[in-house]
Parts: C-alpha cells; sequence; structure tokens
C-alpha cells in the first residue's frame, strides 16, 4: 500500500503523515549531508525550541549546529510562567491540553522531566493526570456565585443543533473569510453549549466561521467533557517550568545556542519561478544592526507571528496599555518584510491589523491571606488550600451573568517550584474585554487596574458589597495582562493568508507557528499546533523517513460523532420511527436493535438505554466523571 504523498518540495523530500504505532517506534536513519548543514531558528518560543529537538533527535543533526534567536530574555513565548523580582508571580493564562497532541507528546517522550526523576516530561504529565484527573464540580455560576440551575446541559434547541450541524459538515472552502455569526441565530447564542465552548476556546460571533467548523471537527470528542472539563487536562506546574524549561535545559545539554535580545527585522530571499532561497537573516541586537548571511546548507526556520506580542502588564494599580502599534523588531513587521518578497508567503494584516477583533485581557490573580478562599471553596465544592497538584477548580469557572463574561481558575497547586503553600495563583479573563463596563466596576475591563478587577472578580464570588473593597485592597494582588493580539489567527481568513510550513520551492527554509499553513485538519491556539509545523518543517527539510503524526480522526470516529450528537440533544433518548425499526429489525435477522453490535454502540454512546459499564467510554456526566484512559 502506498503512503500518500502530500507535499511535495524538491525531486525526492516530502512530508507524509502516519498514524498507529508503526512508524512511531522506528528510528529514522540519519539523513544524507546532515553533518553539513545548520538551522537558524528566529523566535524561542515552543514551535523553535520543538524543531530544533527534532532536528536533533530525529534528522540527527548536531546540537552545536543549531541556533536560535529570540527577541526577548527568555524562551517561552506564550508559554510563560515567571517569578518577576519586583512583581512577584506572573502568568498570562494556562493552557487547556489533551491526549492528541500527537506531535507534542511525541516530541515530550524524549525530554528528562525536572520533577520526576527518571521520568520524561510525557510519563510526568500522564501519571499527574491519571492520578489526578482534572474535572469541574460547577462549570458556570451566576447571581453572585450561585451554580446556574442548567448547568451540564448543552440547551441547543433543534433549530441551533441544525445550525452546528451544517456547519460540521460544510466544505471549508465554503467558510473562507466568512464570520461565524453568519451561521448561527440567536437561539444557539442563548444556549449554555455557547457558553461553554466561548469560555473554553475563546472563538466569539466575530471570529471566522472556518475555525469554528475545525475546532468542531477536531474537539469533538471533548463535547460529552465540556460541562465538567474531564476531558481535557494540565499540566504539573506553570507551562514555562513544565515545558518549557525542560525542553529548553535539554537542548543547551545537547549544544543549542540560544541569542536572547535579538529581534529579528528580516529574511532576505533569492527567489525564482522555480526556487526560493533564503540569503540572509537581519536582526537588531540591542540597537545595533546585525545579520548573518546563509548558504543553501543552512536551514532558516521563522515564528511568522506570535499571539503576545505587544503584551502589556499593568499592576495592582496601574491598568495594562493597549499597545497596538507595530514598530521595527515586531514579529508583525518581520513577517510584513518577508511577506512583501514573494506572495507566497502570506498576508499578515489579515491578523494583525484588526486588534478590535483580536484583543482580550487576562489577570494574574494571588490571594494572599486566608480571608478569599472560603468564597472559593463554596462554589468549587473543593478545599482549595491542598497543596498537592489536584485540581481545584478544574478548568475554567465562567460567571453567565457577567458583563465581561469573566472566567477564572484556580490552578493546581502549586503552580510554581518555590510557591508559598498559602497562596492561591489564579487566572481570570474576560471575553469582553474591550468597551463593556462591569457589574460591580462600571468600566470596561481593559481600563481596570488589578485592584479593581479584584472589586469585581469577588463580586461574582458572592463577596458581600461591604467587604469587596477591603478585601480588594489587602488581601490579593492582581496584574491586567492586556494582549492585543491573542486571538489574532481566529479572524476570518482564506487560504494563502499564511504561508505553508515549507512553501512551494524552498530550498532551505519554512515557517513554523500558528501562522505557517500546516495540515487542513489541525487547529490554531493549540501548543500541538506550533510543535505540528515544527515536525513538519524539519522533517520536509531534512527528508526524515518518518511520518508526522496525522491529527486524531476525530470527524471519523463513529463513537465520537454519536457521543457528541447525543451530548448536544442533551442524551434525548432515540425513538426510531416504526418503519426504521422495522428495517434494522429486518437487516438484523429479527433481533432487537438493543440486543446486537450496533445497539451496544448506540448504548455505549448515550443514544438508547442506560450508559454501558464498558472500560472504553467517553467522559459522561458523573461525579467523579468517568476520565477515559481512552480510544478517543
Ligand atoms: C493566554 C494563552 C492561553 C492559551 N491557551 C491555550 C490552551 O488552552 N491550549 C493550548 O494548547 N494552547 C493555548 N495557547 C496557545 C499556545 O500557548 C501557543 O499557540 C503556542 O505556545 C505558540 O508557540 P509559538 O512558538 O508558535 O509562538 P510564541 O509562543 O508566540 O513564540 C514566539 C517567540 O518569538 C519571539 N519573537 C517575537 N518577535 C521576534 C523577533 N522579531 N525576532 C526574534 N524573536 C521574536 C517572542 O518573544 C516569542 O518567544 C494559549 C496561549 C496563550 C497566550
Amino acid at each position: 500500500m502506498s503512503v500518500p504523498r502530500l507535499t511535495a518540495i524538491k525531486e525526492e523530500a516530502f512530508v507524509f503523515y502516519s498514524n498507529g504505532n508503526y512508524e512511531a517506534f522506528v528510528r529514522p536513519r540519519k539523513p544524507q549531508g546532515v553533518d553539513e548543514k545548520s538551522a537558524y531558528l528566529v523566535g524561542g518560543g515552543i514551535a523553535s525550541l520543538a524543531a530544533a529537538g527534532f532536528l536533533i533527535r530525529d534528522g540527527q543533526m548536531d546540537g552545536n549546529r543549531i541556533t536560535i534567536y529570540e527577541g526577548s530574555n527568555i524562551c517561552g513565548g506564550c508559554l510563560d510562567g515567571i517569578k518577576d523580582p519586583n512583581e512577584g508571580y506572573l502568568f498570562r493564562g494556562e493552557r487547556e491540553m489533551e491526549d492528541h497532541y500527537e506531535c507534542l507528546w511525541d516530541l515530550m517522550r524524549s525530554i528528562p522531566s525536572l520533577d520526576v526523576k527518571d521520568a520524561s516530561v510525557l510519563e510526568d504529565f500522564y501519571r499527574l493526570n491519571k492520578d489526578q484527573p482534572n474535572y469541574s464540580k460547577c462549570r458556570t455560576t451566576h447571581n453572585r456565585g450561585q451554580a446556574f440551575p442548567t448547568d451540564g446541559k448543552m440547551l441547543l434547541t433543534s433549530k441551533a443543533q441544525g445550525e452546528l450541524m451544517k456547519l460540521f459538515f460544510t466544505h471549508r472552502r465554503e467558510l473562507f473569510d466568512r464570520k461565524f455569526e453568519e451561521f448561527v441565530g440567536e437561539e444557539f447564542f442563548a444556549s449554555n453549549f455557547w457558553v461553554y465552548w466561548l469560555s473554553m476556546f475563546a472563538i466569539g460571533p466575530w471570529h471566522g466561521a472556518l475555525e469554528m467548523k475545525l475546532y468542531m471537527n477536531r474537539f469533538v470528542q471533548h463535547f460529552g467533557g465540556f460541562a465538567d472539563l474531564s476531558t481535557i487536562k494540565f499540566t504539573r506546574l506553570n507551562q514555562y517550568d513544565s515545558l518549557i524549561l525542560p525542553l529548553v535545559k535539554w537542548l543547551e545539554e545537547q549544544g543549542v545556542t540560544i541569542v536572547y535580545d535579538t529581534r529579528v527585522t528580516n529574511v532576505v530571499f533569492d527567489i525564482t519561478p522555480e526556487r526560493k532561497v533564503a540569503r540572509r537573516i537581519e536582526w537588531l541586537q540591542g540597537g545595533e544592526r546585525g545579520g548573518l548571511d546563509v548558504t543553501e546548507d543552512d536551514f532558516v526556520l521563522i515564528t511568522n507571528g506570535s499571539p503576545v506580542e505587544n503584551t502589556a502588564w499593568g499592576d495592582h494599580h496601574t491598568p495594562a496599555k493597549w499597545i497596538r502599534d507595530i514598530q521595527e523588531g515586531s514579529i508583525w513587521h518581520l513577517w510584513r518584510n518577508i511577506a512583501a518578497q514573494d506572495p507566497a508567503f502570506g498576508r499578515p494584516d489579515k491578523f494583525c491589523a484588526h486588534t478590535d477583533g483580536s484583543s482580550y485581557e487576562s489577570a494574574c490573580i494571588r490571594t494572599l491571606d486566608d480571608k478569599i478562599p472560603p468564597y472559593i471553596e463554596r462554589i468549587v465544592q473543593r478545599d482549595p488550600m491542598k497543596f498537592d497538584s489536584s485540581p481545584i477548580t478544574g478548568g475554567l469557572c465562567t460567571v453567565r451573568d457577567s458583563n465581561w463574561l469573566l472566567s477564572w481558575n484556580v490552578e493546581r497547586n502549586p503552580h510554581f517550584r518555590d510557591a508559598p503553600e498559602d497562596q492561591l495563583m489564579i487566572h481570570a479573563y474576560g471575553t469582553y474585554s474591550l468597551d463593556r463596563p462591569g457589574n460591580y466596576v462600571k468600566k470596561a475591563l481593559r481600563e481596570c487596574t488589578g485592584e479593581e478587577i479584584a472589586q469585581e472578580w469577588l463580586y461574582h464570588l458572592g463577596v458581600p458589597d461591604d467587604q469587596i473593597d477591603q478585601l480588594a485592597a489587602e488581601s490579593v494582588v492582581v496584574h491586567p495582562c492586556m494582549m492585543p493580539y491573542i486571538t489574532a489567527f481566529f479572524l476570518p481568513r482564506r487560504d494563502g493568508d499564511r504561508p505553508q510550513v515549507v512553501p512551494e520551492g524552498a530550498v532551505n527554509f519554512g515557517f513554523l507557528g500558528q501562522f505557517a499553513e500546516s495540515s487542513p485538519r489541525d487547529v490554531i491556539f493549540t501548543v500541538e499546533y506550533s510543535v505540528r509545523t515544527a515536525m513538519e518543517a524539519v522533517y520536509t527539510l531534512l527528508d526524515i523517513e518518518r511520518g508526522v503524526p496525522e491529527p486524531w480522526g476525530s470527524q471519523y470516529d463513529v463513537r465520537a460523532m454519536l457521543n457528541s450528537a447525543a451530548v448536544l440533544k442533551d442524551y434525548e433518548k432515540l425513538k426510531l420511527p416504526a418503519p426504521i425499526d422495522a428495517l434494522i429489525r429486518h437487516l438484523s435477522g429479527g433481533q432487537e436493535l438493543e440486543k446486537t453490535e450496533f445497539g451496544e454502540l448506540l448504548r455505549d454512546y448515550g443514544w438508547i438505554g442506560e450508559l454501558g459499564d464498558d472500560e472504553l467510554t467517553v467522559a459522561i456526566h458523573k461525579n467523579p466523571p468517568r476520565v477515559t484512559y481512552t480510544v478517543l
């Protein structure tokens, strides 16, 4: 059986996708000529770090031949988490993750954990999530800290279900440059499904219908976990400490050089109709211009956009700035310079020129004493002060009647290696951060100081009015964090807006990260997508004889499809019209549907009878939920 050829860049080199174990365990032979090649990676986020990892592990490139240029003084990009000497612990957000981050886990199985002896990063993550599985006991609240009465149900009307299904099956080409709100109506936006979706994925009505569709296809296996978040997983600590630090340490041990405070301003190409060759990297380093000429034996891998560009922090007494100008040295400026050289290099302004649709603000909250935790405990129904890495909120808790649509989650504790035992680390964000006044603080989230954000949050926790201001002033410290491009990749787009990971004719370069076009089935705003682009770029350029794991076939898995449809209908049982019932009996030789294999499938995934007891079943509402070890 031949393997489908997906991307051809030169005579023999192409990337192909695989699944299953056959390819997963094959160690690729050393690519020809790799000892004469070097690699220069632009940006020090997970995309570049992963690319360096794949170059070394699978491409067998000597780490001494790899250089990463990072614009700031630390690697990790989006995957942050730092103890600032003046401000304390800071992190922009939290990463929901899952089993089917195929490329990320493929890499992390080879990186030693810094927290568990003799375990890889993957094994640490796996064991933690097995011992302390994530799930929420209260996904949404209203009326100042009361559980929302229909929490757990999707409440999608037949019309809204139909609209979703239509989008699910619509071809991606039909969705180019169209907004999600064109495809659904008021009934859909009134559903619980929408609140769960919006807060979990941050795809707003104004974002691309294409992205909404791709997300539904890719994450259909999570529908059963939307109401209790039992199908998602979290790292032990913040993502800098749990993912980036071990990877950086391992890369440095292999000899990789990381050059910090170097903002790449352009990559210069020689372009003919047949070939595109990167010739020079230019940068700004401490205000000085510099650069490096590269040859066809040098790979240049460029992260050409970032959701956290122009991130601005405020503090407890100062709002965060909303910085929307793009200066030389910005990653968007770099991409603009590159895009100006060839139409195949994409259209950056589709993503970076519409900050009204791509900005939101988060807040990093830290409690300072024992006055706020009881309010948290009442909602989350767990002791928040446990210091054993167990879930507390178990993911986001969303305040349904908040004007900002405020969501917050208490992180696994400790969230930093040296975190104090008596403080809680909380991440909050407002879907509507830009213009809607809060319910308690009559200002837009982005105009608020940390203290004002604390007041609004405490109001929604149910803290009595006469205590809100004092607790916000004394019992908590809040740092607002404005991210003008955080959802830039969700803006309506079409093919060609993002360059291919390895564009046609590219000889020695590729694009990495959220703004490079990979397999059309995988989705952005994920760590996985960035690592996928890294794997694809490295495997293509070095012609590595191993498949890149394809995105898991969620939309093709009948179990996931059956269960997600049952979830959307709130487990309303199937009533077969008499002629269809008769037809099934006829086809199965007169047997009752429930006694057939098909009947068992329908039972196990929520369509008829009671849910099955089989081990292999998706997470369904049970408390504690039946978390899967899974086929899905
Ligand atoms: C708040 C938040 C929540 C998220 N939630 C989730 C989630 O729930 N699940 C999930 O899977 N993913 C989530 N993500 C997304 C995920 O973290 C990112 O998609 C991924 O980490 C992006 O990695 P990257 O390397 O492609 O880009 P980035 O991390 O953006 O890295 C780009 C790097 O380039 C550097 N740089 C910028 N300009 C230059 C220049 N001119 N020269 C050199 N270097 C430059 C930057 O400093 C940065 O280090 C979230 C991200 C954020 C910020």
